[in-house]
């Protein structure tokens, strides 16, 4: 690697030591290339700055002048400290107050040259007759510096504490100078000419030192040409490490599943209702998968109580009875523990061996199976994360998906003969979206709710309105139906005003003594809770008292009320998933959000939408708009790359150009073999997430 490449450390620049070298790892910044796709997050034009008579109060503008006049800082009334300073431009005078900002004193003086943009107002006091309170500021040292700082459209970034927005500036000029020729172009010349890219170098140089000739409005809306060039390199390195992924699961050999399929139809008439013609086509797709020699790699989508556990344990018979292991792997060790009961309920009758794996409770079996021999093992992450060998393992299934990633799927598949794969997930997602994400996967949707579902109808309550809740627990109750009362807390604490669990529970047993009350949370022992879960289910507990440990998959039709306590404090997608615990039965169901004072504007929003509908893809949109996609997927754990500068809302279209690229390139030359250094860059992009080129 040459010295001055972009690919070498920030750290080889001139003007950063170990110190500075730190304080840009903060931002993300460790090689030369990562500073010069760190782009401002606005721009400010300041190319032709207003002289201070032109200058109209209300108006936010930026001006430069020298400072002629700096008063002591005075302390005002109620502890306010105040600095004037009086700057002048060479024609007209500009009043500037601070306020707390003492510290500035040190280092403004007679004579400085500076810059300050802020809400120009007038000054009714004195002279002269505008001023500026707490304006942005920088100082001008030089000739040279006013060529970076003003007298251009300037690009502000993000910096962090102990470098300064000057300072970062003026390393990223000298970075630009000096390295963004450097920049090869990574991306095949045809797919730059198809799709009308500007060149990298020449995007990186204008979207941090813009030429004259760059729409302000448009740079700071962060979709000119040249930012859509670096969000088009971003999403197709993305979707081209999705595409080898895929490629090399096709090429890989898998299990050719052969079941009679008697198991699997033994299995369906234990279940007291008829398969939704969603189900079906659904299982229908996923035999297919599983008698091609390749591993199966498929997604199935559908809305919380759509029904995918059934499917996933018929295609878990399949498996079974053609010779191999099956194993579910659920994000929780409720969830694992309530598909280990219904699964031993049924599977007693045929006579398999499952056997429950979770971090804390160690193993349970139902008496047939020992050590790597069981038919079907459930678990929660810790069946990837123990040492548990498997004697066959042939397929695994992946509940609510959302909670694992790319990464986790390739270890535990590192664990078998390359055996399939199913995930199942309950967020909708928009399919562009989805395509991005799960891009590596083949995707099913159920769409249909099974027959005789009514709509959860939802109320956000005030938290004073404690009859109306009452009222509705004694109403459903009294028909023999079963609630749910969800807390953000456990215990309550000192440190937090949150309502809890445990106190929640005493103070519901002393309203009603009369109700058989039941308390759930993750502290409790694995066998604890199993007792609960099972006392619950089988009607024995009118109320379940719980955290958000129920929030995925648990399923008591009976339960027809949800109670979410500090409603205001959870997250929209979690509170579907909590409502989605009641309305899986034919009786109507209500959810009550109780909200706590005060409500912040986002939170307002959450429980807008959550009372507006019931429609999970909705939600998830709103979700998306509400967090961001960052957070919406949690891309950071799911062991995804980041993005850092492509949006998959703003840039959808953009989105679906480069996957489309990704994939065609990839079938085309799958080892990219002809691009020896998009090959390279596309392995920095993804590194330490996967291996995408090499076979685990
Ligand atoms: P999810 O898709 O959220 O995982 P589940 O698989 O837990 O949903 O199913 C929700 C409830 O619906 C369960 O009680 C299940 O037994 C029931 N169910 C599943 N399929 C059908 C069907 N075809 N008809 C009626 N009830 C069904
Ligand atoms: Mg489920």
């Amino acid at each position: 690697m040459k010295v001055n490449s972009p690919d070498g450390s920030i750290q080889l620049v001139t003007g950063v030591g170990p110190q500075r070298a730190r304080l840009l790892s903060r931002l993300g910044i460790t090689a030369i290339r990562d500073a010069l796709l760190y782009l401002p997050f606005r721009y400010e034009d300041r190319s032709h700055l207003k002289a201070f008579h032109e200058l109209l109060p209300g108006t936010v503008e930026t001006v430069a002048g020298t400072v002629v006049a700096c008063n002591a800082a005075r302390r005002r009334g109620r502890g306010v400290s105040v600095l004037e300073v009086i700057l002048h431009d060479g024609a007209g005078y500009l009043k500037i107050k601070w306020f707390n900002q003492s510290f500035l004193q040190k280092s403004i003086a007679m004579g400085k040259t500076m810059v300050v943009s802020g809400m120009v107002k007038k000054n009714t006091r004195d002279m002269p007759p505008l001023e500026m309170d707490n304006p942005e500021y920088e100082f001008l040292a030089d000739d040279a510096d006013s060529l970076i700082h003003t007298g251009r459209v300037v690009p502000v970034y993000r910096v962090t504490g102990g470098i300064s927005q000057k300072q970062f500036r003026k390393l990223m000029f000298a970075l630009v100078k000096e390295h963004a020729s450097g920049m090869e172009d990574p991306l095949p010349q045809e797919i730059i000419a198809r799709h009308e890219l500007p060149g990298l170098a020449e995007s990186i140089r204008e979207l941090h030192f813009p030429g004259s000739a760059e729409d302000i409005t448009e740079l700071n809306s962060g979709r000119s040409r040249h930012h859509r060039r670096l969000a088009f390199d971003e999403l197709f390195y993305f979707t081209l490490g999705l595409a080898v992924l895929k490629r090399r699961g096709f090429r890989e050999s898998g299990i050719a599943f052969r079941p009679k399929g008697t198991l699997k139809s033994d299995f369906l008439k234990l279940l007291p209702f008829t398969l939704t013609e969603a189900q079906k086509q659904v299982m229908e797709q996923i035999s297919t998968d599983m008698s091609e020699p390749h591993p199966m790699n498929r997604l199935v989508q559908g809305d919380v109580g759509c029904g995918k556990t059934v499917v996933a344990f018929a295609a878990m018979m399949d498996a079974v009875e053609s010779g191999y292991q099956a194993a579910l792997m659920a994000p929780t060790e409720i969830l694992a523990e309530q598909h280990y009961l219904n699964m031993h309920r049924m599977i007693d009758k045929l006579g398999l061996a499952v056997e429950l794996r979770t971090g804390g409770g160690g193993s349970r079996n139902n008496g047939h199976a020992g050590e790597g021999t069981a038919d079907i093992v459930i678990g929660t992450h810790a069946l990837i994360q123990e040492k548990i060998t498997f004697r066959r393992l042939g397929l695994v299934v992946i509940d609510e998906q959302h909670k694992f990633g790319v990464m986790q799927r390739g270890l535990l598949r590192k664990k078998g003969l390359a055996p399939d794969v199913l995930v199942m997930t309950a967020t909708p997602i928009p399919r562009s979206l989805a395509l991005t994400l799960y891009g590596d996967l083949d995707c099913s949707v159920i769409q249909e709710l099974p027959p005789g579902r009514e709509p959860v109808i939802t109320s956000w309550v005030d938290s004073g309105k404690k009859e109306e809740i009452y009222a509705l627990l004694q109403q459903e109750i009294g028909q023999g139906r079963q609630a749910y009362v969800v807390y953000p807390a456990i215990e309550e604490s000192e440190t937090s005003e949150l309502r809890s669990a445990v106190q929640g529970k005493e103070a519901f047993e002393r309203k009603f003594p009369e109700y058989r009350i039941g308390l759930l949370h993750g502290r409790m022992k694995p066998g604890e809770r199993e007792l609960v879960m099972d006392r619950f289910k089988r009607g024995e507990i009118d109320l379940l008292v719980s955290t958000t440990v129920i929030e995925v998959g648990v399923d008591v039709p009976n339960a027809t009320v949800m109670l979410v306590v500090h409603a205001e404090r959870f997250g929209l997608s979690q509170l579907h998933q909590l409502r989605g615990r009641v309305g899986r039965g034919t009786d109507s169901a209500r959810c009550l959000l109780i909200a706590y004072e005060p409500v912040g504007e986002d939170a307002r929003r959450r429980l807008d939408v959550m009372v507006r509908t019931n429609d999970g893809f909705m939600i998830a949109e709103e979700d998306l708009g509400i967090r961001g996609p960052g957070e919406f997927f949690g891309t950071r754990q799911a062991g995804m790359p980041d993005l850092r500068n492509a949006d998959l809302r703003r840039d959808a279209v953009i989105l679906a150009a480069a996957r489309q690229e990704a994939f065609d390139l990839i079938s085309r030359d799958g080892e990219l073999r002809k691009y020896p250094f998009l090959k390279h860059q596309l392995d920095v992009f993804w590194k330490g997430r996967a291996d995408l080129f090499k076979t685990g």
